[in-house]
């Protein structure tokens, strides 16, 4: 944090920039286009090729404080809006996004080094979120709750609950814009965003088609800048009613510490050690095809990827062969290179941490199978490549078995039971998610009962769908995103009571 904090450019060296806007970029504060406080910036750097792409401004807490009050201000009118007019909007939002992808998709490679087809899936994802939660807006209903005396009724109303502040990482920098964004907006809420540091380029473009949408002005304000301080202002503010924030485990402790002080409300979608359970029932072949993926989509970087391998011991050898043989076939490079299936981690501290657990696996007794290494050569050298990594023999206390592992770096275990695969699965203080597969359908119920995890994938990939909810157990997050309770996530139920009756009557006290 502290590295990206202190990265600086004089205003000289900035000129020099290949720049990914023509204009100089600018914060989105309530509805105009504008500079920090101090007009202070930092730079964001291709991951791929270490060149700096272009510069954002850095934000204070004054900043940070001049969009809450303009969320504030918003808020009254935009929580009148009717629910259709802020459903249409949403669904031109979505169709802005649809139409702009290709210029968005490649915006979002340079900043977070995933291949393009991943940029664009992330954008559409966007999209689809927009038209899910827009159509939702215009099927908000309460309820009216009969309780034993006649005379009185009770009508539950569901309410925004008012300004959120929604924490971007950088893995998803766009799906995960949309997770909070339109639930958010659907309800009736205004919002602050405040993007990762070193992917808030593409979050800043989707501002202008927020503006171009004609979505009011500051009912949605995005503000760059580090973390410690407008990420930690913006979880102080007491005009904030809710914090919705996806990332490091830590720093959702942080945070959810911040929003004590005010009771905010907080939704936190944290880290994860998922397990990947393969029996020996199981169709290796798809098996193998969906650890790969599981694994090394956005080079590792996934919550939900699959982070622990646990395979059956008589099938572990055939696995293992397949495994190391399509993880041969993953060709990396730039992500601007349609041919690339991986590109690099985001940024070098990420690097760093991977290297390090797989430094601390070796001397405790692990095999690298393949990987373990940044990749040689010329097109690698500036980039934060490092290959796709197999390893076996890993001893329990290491820190890639314990912690969450955020590169493309697989531990693989053998398992002599179910019942072994499931303790081994639940060892960690994560719960954000497992998978199961196995053709026996009993297993499959029985293993996704007892897995501690939110989401429980039974002969299937780690795909998050928009219409189910998604949230961790354990220390993987508090409360859930997605679905028909993402929506409630941004709703305060209110009661109201009506006596009806008309008559003069006396209340005891209790006694
Ligand atoms: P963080 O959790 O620190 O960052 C996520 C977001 O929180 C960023 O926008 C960041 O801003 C912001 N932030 C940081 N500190 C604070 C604070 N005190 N108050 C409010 N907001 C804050 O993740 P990192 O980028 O540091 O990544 C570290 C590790 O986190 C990874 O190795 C990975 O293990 C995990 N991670 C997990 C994710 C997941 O989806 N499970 C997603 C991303 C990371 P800024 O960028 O300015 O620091």
């Amino acid at each position: 944090m502290e590295d990206r904090d202190s990265q600086h450019l004089s205003p000289a060296c900035s000129d020099q920039l290949l720049r990914v806007s023509e204009e100089p970029v600018k914060m989105l504060i309530d509805g105009q286009w504008t500079e920090s406080e101090h007009s202070e910036t930092f730079p964001i750097k291709n991951p791929a090729t270490g060149e700096i792409i272009d510069t954002v401004p850095k934000g204070t807490r004054e900043d940070i404080r001049h969009a809450v009050d303009a969320a504030y201000d918003a808020f009254p009118k935009w929580s009148a809006t009717l629910a259709v007019e802020r459903a249409r909007l949403l669904f031109r939002l979505a169709i802005l996004m649809r139409e702009t992808q290709d210029e968005l998709s490649s915006t979002l490679t340079k900043e977070q080094g995933k291949p393009v087809s991943e940029s664009a899936g992330e954008l559409i994802r966007f999209a689809d979120l927009c038209e899910y939660y827009g159509g939702l807006a215009t099927k908000l209903r309460g309820a009216t709750q009969n309780i034993s005396n006649q005379s009185i009724y009770c009508d539950v109303l569901r309410q925004p609950v008012g300004v959120v502040g929604a924490i971007i990482p950088w893995n998803f920098p766009v799906s995960l814009f949309g997770f909070k964004l339109a639930p958010a907006l659907a309800a009736g809420n205004t919002v602050i965003v405040k993007p990762a540091s070193t992917t808030p380029l593409t979050d800043l473009k989707i501002g202008e088609l927020v503006d171009k949408a004609g979505i009011p002005k500051g009912v949605v304000n995005i503000v760059t800048g580090p973390g410690s301080v407008v990420g930690q202002e913006l979880s102080e503010n007491e005009k904030v009613r809710k914090i919705t924030f996806t990332g490091e485990t830590g720093t959702g402790k942080a945070i959810m510490e911040a929003c004590a002080k005010s009771v905010k409300r907080v939704t936190l979608e944290l880290g994860g050690s998922d397990p990947m359970i393969v029996c020996d029932d199981a169709d290796l072949e798809i098996a193998v095809e969906a650890a790969v993926w599981g694994r090394f989509r956005n080079c590792g970087q996934s919550c939900t990827a699959v982070k622990r391998l646990f395979i059956f011991k008589n099938v572990y050898d055939s696995f293992l062969k397949k495994l190391t043989e399509s993880v041969h076939r993953i060709k990396i490079g730039n992500g601007l290179d349609p041919a690339t299936l991986m590109g690099p981690l985001n940024n070098e501290s990420q690097r760093k941490e991977i290297e390090q657990q797989v430094e601390d696996a070796k001397q405790r007794g692990a095999e690298v199978i393949t990987g373990g290494e940044r990749p040689a050569g010329k097109d690698f050298e500036n980039g934060y490549f490092y290959l796709p990594t197999l390893l076996r023999n890993v001893a329990d206390g290491s820190a890639i078995a314990k912690e969450e592992c955020f590169g493309p770096v697989l531990p693989i275990f053998i398992i002599n039971s179910l019942n072994e695969g499931i303790e081994m699965a639940n060892s960690t203080t994560y719960g954000l998610g497992a998978s199961i597969w196995t053709t026996n359908l009993i297993t499959a119920r029985i293993a996704a009962e007892k897995l501690e995890a939110g989401t429980v994938w039974i002969n299937s990939p780690p795909i998050t769908r928009i219409e189910v909810p998604f949230g961790g157990f354990k220390q993987s997050g508090l409360g859930r995103e997605l679905g028909t309770e993402g929506l409630d996530a941004y709703l305060e139920p209110k009661t109201i009571q009506v006596d009806v009756s008309g008559k003069k009557k006396t209340w005891q006290f209790f006694r």
